[in-house]
C-alpha cells in the first residue's frame, strides 16, 4: 500500500518521502485495514522496529487534520523528548510535558500533539488541566506496561479516567508481542493487530562451544580469545557490525568492555574525538574508565552514566565508530538503538526479595527485538548463552520458543490503589461510592476478572484508611476530601508519605538537615541507593556520632531500610555541602547518573514536604524551604542570591562567591569586565543582559512559567 494514497496531510507524506518511506510494511497495511482512519480503537501488537511509532504518528496527523487534538503517553522521561523530536517539524505543533506535578500546563492547550509520561498525565488529571477534555486521541505508548509492578496502575488509571471523562475518545495502544492482545483489546473497545513480521530478518540462536545453534543452522564462531561472550563480538565486528551485549549488573557491563576494549584495538580519529570529549566530562573513576574503553571502540551503558556520556555513547555507536556496549537492560527499555548482533549474556537477574530470578520472556524480546538495524543489516542475530549442552534445548525452551507472557491487572494492590483512591475523590472524578464502583468496573482489573471481589476488599480498605487518615470523609455514602486530603493528592505523593512526613514533622521542636532528608528518604515515594558492606562502617559511625540530629527511629527489623534511606540522605547532604560530583561518587559507590537520579526524585519530595510543613508544622516551614533551593541547585546556603541568575549553577556562582561577589547588587557593583574575568564573556552577557531586563520575549516567557525571575533588576533591588 503506497503512502501518497492514505488520508494524512500532504506535508507528512512529502516528509515520508523524503526519508524513503513510499510503501507500508505489512502489520501498517493491517492497521489501515482495522480502521486506523476510521477512528477505530486499536492494540497494535508488533515487534520493535515493525513501524508502530510511524502508524501512531499518521493516526495523530489524520486526527488532527480533523480538527482533533492528541495525547501521546510513553513511560519514560527520556523517550518523551525522543518522540517530541521525532514528531516535531513535520507541520503540527507538539509539545512535551515533564514539568512539575502539581501544575496544569495551561499552555498545552495550543498543540496538537502532547506528549507525557503517565505519570504526569496522572498528576494533570489530577490538577484538572481543562485542556484534557479536549482530547481527541490517546495513543499509549508501550501498553503491555500496564503490568509493570511499580507503574502499571498509574498507566491503568490514566487511561480508564480518560476514557470515562471522554467516551468518545479514540484509543490506539503500542504494544510488545504479549499472550493476550485480546484481552486488551476488548477493555479498549478496540480490534488487535497481531504479527510477527520484522523489517530485519531476526535470527535467534544459543552458543555453545564455539558454535551458535539456530533453529536451521549452525554457525562456528572462531576463537580469538578464551572467552565466549568476547568471541561472538568480534565475530560480529569482523564481518562489519556493532554489538550489543546485555549483562545482569553494571559492574559486568564495565567488565565486559574492558575486556572487549584490549581486544577490539579499533584506532580512528572520530573515535579518538570522541573518547577526548567522554575524558573532558570524567569526574570519575567510572567516567576514565568509559572514556577509555571508547577509544578503542568498546562502551558500557547503565544507570550511573551522566545525562552527557549516555549521549556521547549512544551517538558514538549510532554513528557506527562504538562497536559494541555491554549494558544493563535499562537500555532495551529506553532506547532505539538496534545492532547486527544482539548477546543476552545473562538470564539471570537479581530482584529483591526473590534472589537471583530469569528475566521474563518479555524482556529477552524486546532486548533480542534491538537485533538488526534497517536498511544497514542483512539480518539481525540474537544470541543466548549456554552454559552446558542440557542449556541449548533449556534457552530454546525458555525463550526463543517460548509463547509471551499474558498482561495483567496491577491495580489491586492496596499501596497503589489507596493513592489513586486518594486522587479521584479529591479531583472530584468520583462524588459517591457508586460513582467509585461504576469507576472500577471500568477498569482492566474489573475487565479481566468480572467475577472478582478482590478489588472491592481493597477498595474499602482503602477508603477506611484515607478516611482514619482525615484525607476523605465518607459520610452516607458521599465520598469528600479534607483540606489535607486535596493537598495530599496535588501534590501526587502516596498518601502514606504524607502521613510519615506529617507526624515526624509535628515531633520535631527543631530542624535537623539530615532529620529531613533521611525522613523524605524513609517515604515510600523516595528510591533509595543500594548499601554495600562497605558503607555499613560509615553509617553506623555516623549513627553513633549524630543520634540527636536524626528523626527516624532506628529499627532492627527493618535495619535494611533504615541505612539505605540514611544513606541516600548522606548522600543528597554531599549534595548541599557542594561536595564534587567525583568524591560523592567515590564516598558512595555510585555513578554521577545516580546522584541526577536521587537528587532528581528528592526535588519533588522535598516541595510536597514544605506544603505539607507550612500546614503541619509551621514553625519548620523556613528551613525546609530553603532546603528545597539548595536541593534544587546543589549549593550551601551562602549561594542561595546568586543562583537565581540564569546561566548561574553551583559552579559558577562558588567561583564569584570564591571572588567576594556575593549578591547580585555586587554583580552590579564589580561591573561586566569582572565577570567576564571570572566566568568567561557568553555568560557575563548572559547575566547583564537580565540586569538591563533584555533577555528577550521568548526566554522571558520560559522563566516566568517556571516561576522564576525574569530580570537581574527585580531581584536586585
Ligand atoms: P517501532 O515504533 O515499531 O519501533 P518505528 O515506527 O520507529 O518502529 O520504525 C522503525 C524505523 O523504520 C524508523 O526509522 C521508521 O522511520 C522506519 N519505518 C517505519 N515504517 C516504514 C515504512 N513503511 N517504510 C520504510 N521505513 C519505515
Amino acid at each position: 500500500m503506497r503512502i501518497d494514497i492514505l488520508p494524512i496531510p500532504q506535508m507528512l507524506k512529502q516528509q515520508y518521502e523524503k526519508a524513503g518511506i513510499l510503501e507500508l510494511y505489512p502489520p501498517q497495511i493491517t492497521c489501515v485495514e482495522e480502521g486506523l482512519f476510521d477512528g477505530r480503537n486499536l492494540l497494535i501488537a508488533i515487534p520493535t522496529a515493525s513501524g508502530k511509532t510511524l502508524v501512531a504518528e499518521m493516526a495523530m496527523h489524520h486526527h488532527i487534520s480533523m480538527g482533533g487534538k492528541c495525547l501521546y503517553i510513553v513511560p519514560l522521561k527520556a523517550l518523551a523528548s525522543e518522540k517530541y523530536q521525532e514528531f516535531s517539524g513535520k507541520g503540527v505543533r507538539v509539545g512535551i510535558s515533564t514539568g512539575d506535578f502539581d501544575r496544569r500546563d495551561e499552555h498545552l492547550a495550543k498543540y496538537d500533539i502532547v506528549i507525557a509520561t503517565s505519570e504526569k498525565a496522572d498528576s494533570l488529571l489530577r490538577n484538572n488541566a481543562r485542556w484534557l477534555s479536549g482530547i481527541t486521541l490517546l495513543i499509549v505508548d508501550e501498553v503491555h506496561l500496564i503490568d509493570d509492578e511499580s507503574r502499571g496502575a498509574t498507566l491503568e488509571m490514566v487511561i480508564t479516567k480518560l476514557r470515562c471523562e471522554n467516551p468518545r475518545l479514540s484509543v490506539i495502544g503500542l504494544s510488545a508481542t504479549i499472550g493476550n492482545p485480546e484481552a486488551l483489546a476488548s477493555w479498549l473497545d478496540g480490534r488487535v493487530v497481531e504479527s510477527d513480521w520484522r523489517p530485519v530478518e531476526l535470527r535467534e540462536g544459543v552458543y555453545y562451544r564455539g558454535c551458535i545453534h539456530f533453529r536451521d543452522r549452525e554457525r562456528e564462531i572462531a576463537q580469538h580469545s578464551r572467552f565466549d561472550d568476547l568471541n561472538l563480538c568480534l565475530d560480529t565486528v569482523e564481518e562489519g557490525g556493532q554489538c550489543l551485549v546485555f549483562v545482569s549488573s553494571r559492574r559486568n557491563a564495565e567488565g565486559y568492555a574492558k575486556r572487549a576494549a584490549t581486544l577490539l584495538k579499533c584506532t580512528d580519529t572520530a573515535l579518538t574525538r570522541l573518547s577526548q570529549a567522554l575524558y573532558g566530562v570524567a569526574e570519575t573513576e567510572m567516567g576514565k574508565v568509559l572514556a577509555g574503553c571508547v577509544e578503542r571502540g568498546a562502551a558500557f551503558h547503565h544507570a550511573g552514566l551522566s545525562a552527557r556520556q549516555r549521549e556521547l555513547v549512544e551517538r558514538g555507536f549510532r554513528d557506527g565508530q562504538i562497536k559494541v556496549i555491554a549494558s544493563t537492560p535499562t537500555l532495551a527499555a529506553g532506547l532505539n538503538l538496534p545492532a547486527r548482533r544482539v548477546i543476552i549474556r545473562d538470564t539471570l537477574r537479581y530482584q529483591s526479595g526473590e534472589g537471583m530470578a530469569p528475566i521474563p520472556v518479555r524482556e529477552y524480546r524486546q532486548m533480542a527485538g534491538r537485533a538488526g538495524r534497517p536498511h544497514l543489516d542483512p539480518y539481525g542475530e540474537a544470541v543466548l548463552i549456554a552454559k552446558g549442552e542440557h542449556g541449548i534445548d533449556e534457552l530454546f525452551e525458555a525463550y526463543i520458543d517460548a509463547p509471551p507472557e499474558h498482561v495483567s491487572s496491577r491495580l489491586a494492590s492496596e499501596s497503589l490503589l489507596t493513592t489513586h483512591l486518594l486522587s479521584l475523590v479529591a479531583s472530584r472524578f468520583v462524588r459517591n461510592a457508586k460513582e467509585l464502583h461504576a469507576f472500577m468496573e471500568a477498569t482492566f482489573h474489573a475487565h479481566t476478572h468480572p467475577e472478582g471481589r478482590r478489588l472491592a476488599r481493597i477498595v474499602d480498605r482503602g477508603l477506611s484508611y484515607l478516611e482514619g487518615a482525615e484525607m476523605i470523609t465518607g459520610i452516607g455514602g458521599m465520598l469528600e476530601p479534607t483540606r489535607y486530603g486535596a493537598t495530599v493528592s496535588r501534590l501526587y505523593i502516596d498518601p502514606r508519605s504524607a502521613e510519615l512526613v506529617t507526624s515526624v514533622l509535628q515531633a520535631q521542636d527543631s530542624f535537623s538537615e539530615i532529620g529531613l532528608l533521611q525522613l523524605i528518604a524513609s517515604t515510600p515515594d523516595m528510591y533509595t541507593l543500594y548499601v554495600k558492606r562497605d558503607d555499613l562502617p560509615v553509617l553506623e559511625r555516623f549513627i553513633f556520632e549524630h543520634e540527636e540530629e536524626l528523626w527516624m527511629p532506628f529499627s532492627f527489623e527493618d535495619a535494611e531500610a533504615y541505612f539505605r534511606s540514611l544513606k541516600t540522605a548522606l548522600l543528597l547532604r554531599d549534595w548541599v555541602e557542594e561536595v564534587g560530583e567525583g568524591l560523592i561518587c567515590e564516598r558512595w559507590g555510585v555513578g554521577p547518573g545516580d546522584i541526577y537520579n536521587a537528587v532528581e526524585g528528592v526535588k519533588w519530595l522535598i516541595h510536597a514536604t514544605a506544603e505539607l510543613g507550612r500546614l503541619a508544622a509551621p514553625h519548620l516551614s523556613a528551613p525546609i524551604a530553603e532546603m528545597e533551593l539548595r536541593m534544587k541547585h546543589g549549593i550551601r546556603k551562602e549561594l542561595l542570591p546568586l543562583v537565581q541568575l540564569r546561566g548561574i549553577g553551583r559552579v559558577r556562582a562558588r567561583r564569584l562567591f570564591n571572588n567576594n561577589i556575593t549578591t547580585i547588587a555586587e554583580i552590579r557593583e564589580a561591573g561586566i569586565e569582572r565577570i567576564t574575568s571570572i566566568v568567561g564573556q557568553g555568560i557575563a552577557n548572559q547575566i547583564f543582559a537580565q540586569a538591563d531586563g533584555s533577555g528577550g520575549e521568548e526566554e522571558r516567557e520560559t522563566k516566568e512559567e517556571r516561576g522564576g525571575q525574569s530580570t537581574l533588576s527585580r531581584f536586585g533591588e
